[in-house]
């Protein structure tokens, strides 16, 4: 009956899932809403580039780049790295997933420049971390229309903080991956030798190279090759070329003649048409729904209030408590695409967050709102919070709103939203009832809140204090 009231509310009804991967198209009608993108990666689509490591979101060597459009009109589209462990299938639903099969391989003989960097840099070891290091790097360079004169050292070394490694080292890794930097040219590559403060894997080498010869006894060297200064080299060969270079300078002129070009996956033209439809896709043992108007959420959620279902966002913490705390939910109502969720608003008094607003949009967004005379320093308090969040892949699907309800005494979010006296909407369908609650009465206990089984958490609204002598806000 109950099942019935929902299905008829809201019509049409989509009951599979239509995704891209690697320019492929995908039709899933038997989708398990608890399966993760990497295992259906892994298991159904024979990809197994991506790699399981932690299954918790932590070592970024699930990593694949997860592509949509945000504009119809414009065609504007949006990418972000995800940890393919975490997300559920069902949540790619319109969205072109790209892995590291889908940019090139040695066997078609098309690596990716992202790639074959990372070899030529001898920035992979085991192996077993690279796929996620190379889709990092894609995704980063994908993210940005020019990436040659738009993305920074900075910006690039930022895009690693989700992907771990155990064998190779971090230097070479970020070394291979600076090179795409438009400011590649400032690293003082030319008195590194001289310098012990900085370490390239150029000078790693050598330096390798000084302390064998401390230690080791050795047959005399000539002493002609002792005066030997290495020179830019040329060998032009009858098939082959071959070239030395003796700076990074050197090095990187001579890759930059290489086509500058970085490809990238074709967005599919069918998913710039997509519109998100009610959807509801009844799995052997749980059912997976997504609301696309929050009349849809309110009504669902009141038809399924409490344990009866779980609402989810990022999936960043309900796949820990499914995976590995063995919670079980029969119903989940995923929250992505309900527009009042979304929205990011300065008023003279207040600024106001949709409680789906994924973190690193909340980022983009306080870094251009950032002004402390204005807003007491909440927005950089917040910004430097962020910064130390989880991970670039974390922080690309996690909302805020679930970092909120989630009340953990260890959130990053919650103390300075605590401090600045922010106020939480919550609505519920009864009597179209909205009431506002302060959040420092939201948290009861550890992971207890003060919220009624069928509420939404919609919006956060964060008080403007001017900074006045007496008050300030700062985050350490
Ligand atoms: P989900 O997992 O989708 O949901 C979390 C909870 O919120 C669920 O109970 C869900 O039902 C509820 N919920 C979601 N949206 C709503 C809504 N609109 N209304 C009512 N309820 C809602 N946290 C930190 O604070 N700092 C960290 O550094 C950090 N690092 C992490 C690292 C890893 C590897 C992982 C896996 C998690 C980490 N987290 C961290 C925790 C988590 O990422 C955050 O709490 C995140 O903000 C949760 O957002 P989500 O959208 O993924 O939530």
């Amino acid at each position: 009956m109950v099942n019935e009231a929902v299905q008829q509310s809201a019509t049409p009804t989509i009951d599979y899932l239509l995704f891209y991967v690697n320019g492929n198209r995908v039709i899933e009608h038997h989708a398990e809403p608890d399966w993760t993108l990497l295992w259906y990666l892994r298991n159904k689509l024979d990809l197994t580039g991506s790699k399981l490591g932690c299954g918790e979101g932590g070592c970024g060597a699930c990593t694949v780049l997860v592509s949509r459009c945000v504009d119809r009109d414009s065609g504007a589209l949006e990418h972000r790295t995800v940890n393919s462990c975490l997300a559920p299938l069902c949540s790619v639903d319109g969205c072109h997933v790209v892995t590291i099969e889908g940019i090139g391989s040695v066997a078609k003989s098309n690596m990716h420049p992202a790639q074959s960097r990372i070899a030529e840099m001898y920035a992979s070891q085991c192996g077993f971390c690279t796929p996620g290091i190379v889709m990092s790097l894609y995704g980063t360079l994908t993210s940005s229309d020019h990436p040659h004169t738009s993305l920074t050292i900075q910006d690039i070394e930022d895009a690693f903080d989700g992907n771990l490694c155990r064998c190779t080292g971090y230097r070479p890794i970020l070394d291979a991956a600076k090179t795409f930097a438009k400011d590649i040219n400032t690293l003082p590559c030319k008195d590194s030798s001289a310098s012990k403060s900085i370490s390239t894997t150029l000078d790693k080498c050598l330096s390798f190279a000084e302390e064998s010869n401390k230690e080791i006894a050795k047959v005399e060297f000539p002493q002609e090759l002792r005066e030997y200064i290495p020179e830019f080299t040329h060998i032009k060969g009858s098939t082959i070329e071959w070239y030395r270079p003796v700076t990074l300078h050197e090095l990187l002129r001579l890759r930059s003649t290489y086509p500058k070009e970085i490809t990238k996956v074709e967005f599919p033209q069918e998913l710039r048409e997509y519109i998100p439809e009610f959807t509801h896709i009844k799995g052997s043992t749980i059912e997976w729904y997504r609301p696309v108007t929050l009349h849809e959420l309110l009504r669902l959620r009141s038809t399924y209030p409490g344990g009866a279902s779980k609402l989810v966002y990022g999936n960043t913490e309900v796949q820990i408590e499914t995976k590995f705390k063995h919670l079980k939910y029969p119903r989940f109502i995923c929250v992505t695409n309900i527009e009042e969720l979304q929205q990011m608003k300065r008023t003279p008094t207040s600024l106001i967050f949709g409680a789906g607003v994924t973190l690193t949009r909340l980022q983009a967004k306080l870094a251009q709102w950032n002004d402390p005379k204005v807003d007491g320093g909440v927005c950089q308090a917040l910004i430097d919070q962020l910064k130390y969040f989880a991970s670039t892949q974390i922080r690309n699907v996690a909302s805020l709103g679930g970092n909120i309800v989630n009340a953990s005494p260890i959130s990053d979010v919650n103390p300075v939203l605590q401090a600045a006296g922010a106020v939480l909407e919550l609505h519920r369908a009864e009597a179209n009832s909205v009431r506002h609650i302060p959040i420092t009465d939201f948290f009861l206990a550890y992971r207890r809140v003060a919220m009624i089984d069928d509420e939404i958490l919609v919006n956060i609204h964060i008080p403007l204090q001017l900074s006045t002598n007496k008050t300030f806000l700062r985050s350490y």
